[in-house]
């Protein structure tokens, strides 16, 4: 590591904002390129990101562990549940850490207060609650669901009890024989309620919007079953490659025949029907938007939990609290000791944005203040040189596992840098994304994001951003994103030197033409793709 000269500080050539699934993937493939020369900066104390955040009771993934794991760590013996619950996914990401050697990078207890990028030396200078380093590269692995929001409520300072958010539980909070308040009914709200349901005196469920619920095919995995995983492993990647398919061809309803989800629509109602026998309760736990506009849920324990006579489904938002009596926005009036929101997460205004200035002074939150969160191929900013964001804007996705997005843009990552050194020596040259680029790329996401179940299904959701724009979900298949970002597309990047601040003025050829990957997307969205292997 090179000094900066410049006080305590030292400088490395990627620097990992984040240790969790993508920072840590992040490490992994870097040590495995052969990259020793970077540092992962973490706020907490431990890996594990929003697995090590979320601690409430029945946190669990909605996401089958054999898909939602890394393919280069695979796992298939050890899963004893087909859908793992928090502290088995917690568990084998500190096991990835371990295993991959990657303790010695982890710098924990590092919060980054800010990000600035120094357009004379090529590098990012970044100050941390405990030191300072400058970096070539940064990578942004902050996690788009990471800062909680708990909604002002009117009086809610009166509350003569606990009030905590479900991705900071409060663990101290005595919850047996109390009567506990819920509001959200998201996919958080459907795990915990029925856990909480189990130990409280009381829950009051307050329901602003109902979601769509499908059963959860869970299951613990048997002995033999991990057995035949951990002998033959290529029966866990076919399952892997399975669970996979199935979801890629699901994938075209979201993006773009919304209607072929009505099947999805009837066999939530008839879970419903099921499970639920009173017709007002039935009526309103109904959801009136097409399924799939909001995220769908998976739960067989949520409406048995509802049906309980100690459980009261509130179909309103909590709009005030006195003392410890609580009044919906209908103006349904009940008690409770603790509150519990499960009220979701900045997700289109990331607080990480406050904090990272690129080379025109100005922060990633003030460059996407007019039309919000933009990126190319959701990784890179124009006026943010070398920074690459993992899940970043549209990366997001409403039926299959991030974890493959992460690892699509992995390969982005570890292409990216071996651009940048053909280019030149650590420091003498970095890239900025051309902004006729970003126009082009993020002009074909509008467009194809105004005909998906997200856009046109009915619903409001965290999908959407203040201004009705999607700037959180990719909208196709996550074969197509990764092939957009399988090697990087030098034409959509402009070269900086330390002697030219200001990136080379955009060509004819770069601005606002269809790039070779987006030829490839387009292609496949007109029905021929070419074969490209599972990620398995
Ligand atoms: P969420 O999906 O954003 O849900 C928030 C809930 O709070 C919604 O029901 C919302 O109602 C309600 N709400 C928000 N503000 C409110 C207010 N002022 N008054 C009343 N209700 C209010 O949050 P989440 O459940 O934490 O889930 C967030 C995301 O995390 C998920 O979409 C998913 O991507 C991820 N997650 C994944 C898993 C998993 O198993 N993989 C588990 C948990 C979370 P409206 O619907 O009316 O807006």
């Amino acid at each position: 590591m090179r000094s900066t000269g410049r006080g305590p500080g030292r400088h490395v050539r990627v620097a990992v904002v984040g240790a969790g699934f993508s920072g840590l993937g992040a490490a992994v493939r870097l040590g495995r390129a052969g990259v020793r020369d970077f540092v992962v900066l973490e706020r907490a104390p431990g890996v594990g990101g929003t697995w090590r955040d979320n601690t409430y009771p029945g946190c669990a993934c909605d996401v089958p562990s054999l898909l939602y794991s890394y393919s280069f760590a695979p796992h298939a013996g050890r899963w004893p549940r087909t859908f793992s619950g928090q502290r088995d996914i917690r568990a084998y990401l500190e096991a990835v850490a371990d295993a991959e050697g990657i303790g010695p990078h982890l710098r924990f207890g590092r919060e980054v207060l800010e990000m600035r990028w120094d357009s004379a030396r090529l590098h990012w200078e970044i100050t941390t609650s405990r030191e300072r380093w400058t970096a070539d590269v940064a990578v942004c692995a902050a996690g788009p669901l990471s800062e909680p929001v708990i909604p002002p409520i009117a009086g809610l300072d009166s509350f003569l009890g606990p009030v905590f958010h479900s991705a900071r539980w409060d663990h101290t909070a005595e919850l047996r024989g109390k009567r506990v308040a819920v509001i959200g009914t998201g996919a958080s709200a459907v795990q915990l309620v029925p856990a909480l349901a189990a130990t409280a005196a009381g829950v009051r469920l307050f329901q602003r919007t109902p979601p769509w619920v499908l059963p959860r095919p869970d299951r613990r995995v048997p002995a033999a079953e991990r057995l035949l995983y951990e002998r033959l492993p290529a029966t866990a990647a076919a399952r892997r490659a399975l669970l996979w398919g199935v979801r890629e061809l699901v994938t075209r309803a979201f993006t773009r025949l919304p209607n072929a989800l009505a099947g999805y629509e009837a066999l939530a109602r008839a879970h419903l029907r099921w499970a639920v026998r009173d017709p007002g309760l039935r009526s309103r736990l109904t959801p009136d938007y097409r399924i799939g506009c909001k995220r769908i849920l998976l739960s067989s324990a949520y409406y048995p939990a509802l049906v309980q006579p100690h459980v009261e489904t509130i179909a309103a938002s909590l709009a005030e609290v006195r003392g410890r009596r609580l009044i919906a926005g209908d103006g349904t009036r009940t008690e409770a000791d603790v509150i519990v929101f499960a009220t979701g997460f900045r997700a289109t205004e990331p607080p990480i944005a406050h904090r990272v200035t690129g080379s025109d002074g100005l922060t990633l939150a003030e460059t996407w203040r007019d039309g919000g969160m933009r990126a190319l191929r959701g990784t890179s900013v124009a006026g943010f040189p070398n920074l690459l964001m993992l899940l970043g804007p549209n990366t997001g996705l409403g039926n299959t596992s991030l974890v493959l997005m992460i690892e699509s843009q992995l390969d982005y990552l570890l292409d990216y840098l071996r651009l940048l050194e053909e280019y030149g020596a650590a420091g003498s040259v970095a890239l900025t994304p051309r902004p006729a680029a970003v126009r082009s790329w993020n002009a074909r996401l509008d467009a194809r994001l105004g005909r998906t179940v997200w856009n046109t299904g009915g619903c409001a959701s965290w999908y959407r951003d203040a201004e009705g724009r999607n700037t959180t979900l990719w909208p196709g298949s996550t074969r197509e994103f990764r092939r957009a970002v399988r090697r990087v597309d030098p034409g959509e990047y402009a070269r900086l030197t330390p002697a030219e601040a200001e990136p080379e003025p955009e060509t004819e050829t770069e601005a606002e033409t269809e790039t070779e990957a987006e030829a490839e997307t387009e292609a496949e969205a007109d029905g021929g793709p070419e074969p490209v292997a599972p990620p398995v």
